[in-house]
């Protein structure tokens, strides 16, 4: 069978461009007039996860052909292009992929990266999203090179659901022990991200909310999202949140939480016993493009603007041109890029106006 390629859609050519006003401090905004702060970084396209609704495993299968080392950001890279977002208003990094923890030496990167300063002076918010099933080995290592916090991402505690859920048969005491392994190390405060499909994986949301009460652990549900051409995705799979919340609240009564900063993806709820924090990401039924300031920094170093971009700009060409290219001068290129950003891709599904052309991976791109 020939080898199977899942297009990367376009390589956008990046042009470099004066900075619209002057660095240091400007405020720089896209054409909705949303700062931007937050900045994820995919730092490989492999997992050992096969989750149905991300890389399913009859589409990523032993014939499909993940990047070549050499086409990903290196660690310098990486970091050199962090820095540079940093300049232009970026306070949070968040590492993701593919399953990030499979990159070798990612410590390495965390070192180099918690090293970055917004330009007062601040230390950036630094963490990480991960399938959990290296923590157990990998947690305290990551808390010594610098990582703040950690989002681990679980989709029921019923072994023969979690395992139908990530395909590979990895049972869920290890992620649980991954994220026992994350608390002792420091790192917090965790969030673990539950998907939820109906259907497949909704009976266990009771089953969650108890298991993480009182546990420290912010548990969050996701409404699944139509991200990427692979997954097959139908509207009738998605719960809403309102029905998650509705379920929960039944058993374990919830008042509201105030967000905890602008463009904060979760709405948050606290257990009116004190129990602790619940949060529901209704990405669907609720979009939350109005106040997005995320930017999304692909495995091979392209710039998406939005989740469901079906064009990067190819940050990379710049870096690995023949021209030397200046900070200045890749700040120019970003800002250029993030200036003329129009995305809103969720408030517009299912409207005249809906984006209808294929759609990045998520695991190019990362949650
Ligand atoms: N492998 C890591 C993990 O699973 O946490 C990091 C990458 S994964 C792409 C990032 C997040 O995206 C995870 O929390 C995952 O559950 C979520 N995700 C992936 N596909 C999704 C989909 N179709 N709908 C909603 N969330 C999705
Ligand atoms: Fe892997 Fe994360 Fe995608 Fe699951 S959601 S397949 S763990 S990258
Ligand atoms: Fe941001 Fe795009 Fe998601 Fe809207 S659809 S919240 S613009 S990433």
């Amino acid at each position: 069978m020939p080898a199977r390629v899942i297009p990367l859609h376009d390589a956008r050519p990046l042009r470099i461009a004066p900075l619209p006003t002057g660095l240091p401090g400007f405020p720089l905004a896209d054409a909705l007039g949303r700062p931007l702060r937050d900045l994820r970084i995919s730092v490989t396209d492999r997992c050992n996860f096969r989750c149905g609704y991300c890389m399913p495993k009859q589409v990523f299968d032993k014939h499909h052909e993940f990047l070549p080392h050499a086409d990903l950001l290196s660690f310098e890279e990486i970091t050199r292009l962090a820095s540079v977002f940093v300049g232009l208003g970026v306070e949070k990094l968040r590492i993701t992929g593919g399953e990030p923890t499979l990159r070798r030496h990612l410590e390495t990167l965390i070192e180099m990266l918690a090293r970055l300063r917004t330009p007062d002076g601040r230390e950036l918010d630094l963490t990480l999203t991960t399938n959990g099933s290296t923590l157990v080995k990998k947690a305290a290592a990551l808390k010594a090179a610098g990582l703040n916090r950690l989002t681990v991402s679980l989709d029921g505690l019923d072994d023969a659901v979690f395992q139908r859920m990530n395909d590979v048969g990895f049972p869920v005491a290890e992620v649980l022990d991954g994220i026992r392994a994350a608390q002792a190390a420091g790192l917090g405060p965790i969030k673990v991200n539950m998907v939820v499909q109906r259907g497949v994986n909704d009976d266990q949301i009771l089953a969650m909310a108890r298991h993480f009460r009182h546990s420290g652990v912010v548990l969050r549900f996701i409404e699944y999202m139509d991200v990427g051409a692979t997954n097959g995705w139908r509207m009738d799979q998605v719960l809403p949140s309102a029905e998650v919340q509705r379920r929960i609240a039944a058993e374990f009564p919830l008042t509201p939480l105030s967000h905890s900063a602008p463009g904060e993806t979760a709405e948050r709820w606290a257990y009116a016993d004190g129990g602790g924090e619940v949060g529901f990401i209704s990405s669907v039924t609720q979009a939350f493009c109005g106040d997005c300031n995320r930017a999304r920094l692909s495995t091979e170093g392209r710039l998406y603007t939005c989740l469901f971009a079906h064009r990067g700009h190819d940050l990379r060409g710049l870096l690995r041109g023949t021209e030397p290219v200046s900070d200045a001068q890749l700040a120019g290129a970003v800002a250029g890029v993030w200036s003329g950003r129009d995305d809103r891709y969720s408030q517009l599904r299912g409207t005249a106006g809906a984006v209808t052309e294929a759609r990045v991976e998520m695991h190019y791109i990362g949650g």
